[in-house]
């Protein structure tokens, strides 16, 4: 399948091109020329998979027929409501790029910064908006948004919106806005909720389905190291380490693990930042900022702030702790190898999270390759004084047997190249 077979016009065909994309991904393929014959969408699928493109494109295709580029008048047709600040702002991004050379107006609101700004952007006239929900409301409430002449409503990420109790606020966005319209409603599951909530939304759906929530890309290659609690700092040093020059995700459960993290990982000479709720808009956009053009190379993130983040050719995702849902590991992991591209997935499992291993493997029936050889492994009985202190020697040894056999190689390998 090309761009060419899915009937674009010349504008965007030129504005894909210039953003590097060859072929359309599965989705993209599906839901385009559904979206442009008018259909409702039913779209499972995740992030990653490249669901923006493949709900934004038609949209600014079937916009820019509507009203065309040159109407004085300017109003809203499509909105595309998202759960968090983060992917709003990453599917504005999109579309900035997609519509570079159709010039429809577009623009972005969230919550957790002043109004006064988007308000200046709403009052110059918007075609496409992308909001989460709260802040949408709040400035249709305040008038500065008209849904009167909105043809096209996107709901992205419905299971993740109602985990975040937005139910209330969708169902209230759906009273105001026009009965009769174009929607697409897009989800990673569909649990019961979900199902119900996409009957009352869509009229006569058409379904896209790609690679649904327990399965992992084949692209992403998938490594555990079994150690013990005390000895995941260490581990994660050893493994940043022979990861110099990459960017790397590391995954934290909680907002003050994260913290507690970055600040070991800088003690022990690494750049990090950490990314979670309770950090300001500001702060979470200028690391996000530092994250992609590589000022810092290590972001400690806690799930609900990863969700979405969208990082060019980001290979490694570290899981400093496994998750208990098996679900949460796909996503986690998703971050990497996105497109096509090649990841790697790396976990670092204590005693207590070993069965949460397993689960995953179950979920995505997908053997994790196990990393034998490393200087911190797991003990699995716990210990009396004794051995513990036993143990602690033997891990000293081992450690700096390691250390040694890898000085030893090198200096092999350093020999080989010179003769
Ligand atoms: P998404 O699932 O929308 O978050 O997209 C995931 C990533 O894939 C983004 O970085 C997109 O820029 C990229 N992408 C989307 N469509 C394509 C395509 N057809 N070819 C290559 N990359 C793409």
């Amino acid at each position: 399948m090309t761009f060419k077979e899915l009937k674009l016009i010349a504008p965007i065909e030129r504005a894909i091109e210039e953003k590097g994309y060859e072929h359309p991904t599965k989705i993209q393929a599906e839901a385009i020329p559904k979206v442009l014959s008018r259909k409702d969408v039913l779209g499972i699928a995740q992030t990653g998979t490249g669901k923006t493109a493949a709900f934004s494109i038609p949209i600014i295709q079937l916009i820019y027929q509507i009203d065309g580029n040159t109407s004085l008048h300017k109003p809203l047709r499509a909105l595309i409501v998202t759960p968090t600040r983060e992917l709003a702002i990453q599917i504005d991004e999109n579309i900035r790029a997609y519509n570079k050379h159709t010039h429809l107006r577009h623009a972005v609101i969230f919550g957790g910064v002043k109004q006064n700004k988007q308000v200046e952007e709403l009052k110059k006239g918007v075609q496409i908006l992308v909001a989460t929900p709260g802040r949408l409301l709040d400035l249709i409430d305040q008038s500065y948004i008209n849904v009167e002449d909105l043809k096209i409503l996107v709901l992205d990420e419905a299971d993740r919106m109602l985990d975040m109790g937005f139910i209330h606020d969708i169902r209230k966005l759906l009273k105001i806005i026009p009965k009769k319209r174009q929607t697409l409603f897009f989800s990673a599951t569909m649990p019961d909720d979900i199902i119900a909530l996409s009957k009352n939304m869509l009229h006569k759906p058409e379904r896209v389905e790609v690679a649904r929530k327990s399965s992992v890309v084949d692209t992403i290659r998938q490594r555990v190291y079994y150690t013990n609690k005390e000895d995941k700092v260490q581990l994660l040093h050893h493994i940043l380490q022979s990861l110099k020059k990459e960017r790397i995700l590391v995954f934290s459960r909680t907002k003050h693990g994260a913290d507690k993290l970055v600040k070991k990982l800088k003690k022990l000479g690494h750049e990090a930042d950490a990314i979670h709720g309770n950090k300001s808009q500001n702060k979470r956009q200028s690391t996000l900022k530092n994250f992609k053009n590589k000022t810092i190379k290590i972001l400690v993130a806690t799930d609900i702030a990863a969700r979405g983040i969208d990082i060019k050719l980001l290979k490694f995702v570290i899981n400093f702790d496994i998750p208990n849902l098996p679900e949460t590991y796909v996503h986690r992991i998703g971050r990497s190898g996105r497109a096509g591209e090649e990841g790697m997935a790396i976990s670092i499992s204590e005693p207590e999270e070993n069965v949460f291993v397993k689960e995953i493997e179950k979920l995505t029936k997908k053997k994790i390759e196990v990393i034998q050889d490393h200087p911190f492994p797991q003990t699995t009985k716990p210990m009396t004084a004794a051995e513990k202190k036993e143990w602690n020697k033997e891990k000293q040894r081992k450690k700096k047997e390691f250390f040694e056999n890898r000085r030893n190689n090198k200096e092999k390998r350093g020999k080989k190249k010179g003769r």
